[in-house]
């Protein structure tokens, strides 16, 4: 199978069955119990994937699902997973968040190395019990957190809390948390290799949260560097965003330097008589 149809091709009759994880409880279950019910770990794995663990998977909207692992391909790095409503799909290792071990050893999610020495401690996460290197996290973990009685999320939880259908969460700490991660990117922009319209890239990485994404499918672009970015983890919509809707003029966080800019661009002829699919079909071609 082709990589670059990972999720877009499934993702089409998909990312509507599936309500997000949040909506069903009141708080992210937590990924510490996930691993603990996953009865067998001894051997370490060549990967930090297992079959049959359970994991949370990023989507192309932006939003983190339950799922369990089925199958691991190496080579391409990724995993087969079965969701709650029973679709399947490969889904990159960039997009799989697991629990903490549990093994005792704490190692850093991002380099997998145990040490942990000023200036670069190991700080775990208040909320999925994962360690993180101060200067592995995105952006660097402030020494000031190490010594403080705040609670401090890693930058996958931050998302997972924040992010939501019709734009993420624009009030209390974690949106301020969001607001301030949003400005440092994961992933190294100049490295995505993009197609000639510049809508979809091999590595399959969009946005501030650098999941999957479909372009068509309520993303914004940015007008300065070209990045498509989820309606999910955009904090700056007064409402939620059509389909095919390209009638704006978006700036991203990391380009601003803070907030995100927003100018809705005049809709006059579009406005009263095109229904929502004619635009979508228009804006593709
Ligand atoms: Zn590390
Ligand atoms: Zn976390
Ligand atoms: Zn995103
Ligand atoms: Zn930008």
């Amino acid at each position: 199978m082709n990589i670059e149809n990972y999720s877009t091709g499934a993702g089409n009759s998909l990312v509507h069955k599936r309500s997000p994880l949040r909506r069903n409880q009141k708080t992210p279950t937590s990924l510490t119990k996930l691993s603990l019910q996953d009865g067998h770990k001894a051997k370490k794995p060549a990967c930090k994937f297992e079959e049959g663990q359970d994991v949370l998977a990023r989507w192309s909207d932006g939003l983190f699902y339950l799922g369990t692992i089925k199958k691991i391909n190496i080579l391409k790095q990724s995993c087969f997973i079965i969701f709650e409503d029973s679709s399947k799909s490969w889904v990159l290792w960039k997009d799989i968040q697991t629990g903490a071990t549990g093994s005792g050893e704490m190692v850093c999610t991002i380099c997998q190395e145990e040490y942990s020495e000023a200036p670069n401690e190991m700080v775990i996460c208040d909320k999925c019990g994962q360690g993180y290197h101060q200067l592995c996290h995105t952006p660097h973990i402030d020494s000031s957190v190490i010594d403080s009685d705040e609670k401090w999320l890693c930058r996958q939880c931050v998302f997972a809390t924040t992010t939501k259908r019709g734009g993420a969460l624009k009030k209390g700490p974690n949106a301020k948390a969001l607001q301030v991660m949003k400005q440092t990117l994961p992933y190294s922009v100049a490295d995505l290799e993009w197609d000639a319209g510049h809508k979809t890239n091999v590595q399959q990485c969009y946005c501030y949260c650098g999941g999957p994404g479909d372009w068509y499918l309520k993303m914004l672009q940015c007008c300065k560097c070209k990045q498509w970015f989820h309606e999910a983890c955009v904090q700056c919509l007064q409402k939620p965003m059509l389909f095919g809707d390209r009638f704006y003029t978006f700036i991203c966080s990391v380009c601003s330097s803070g907030p995100e800019y927003l100018k809705r661009l005049p809709l006059q002829c579009w406005q009263t008589h095109q229904n929502l699919k004619d635009m979508s079909m228009f804006w593709r071609h």
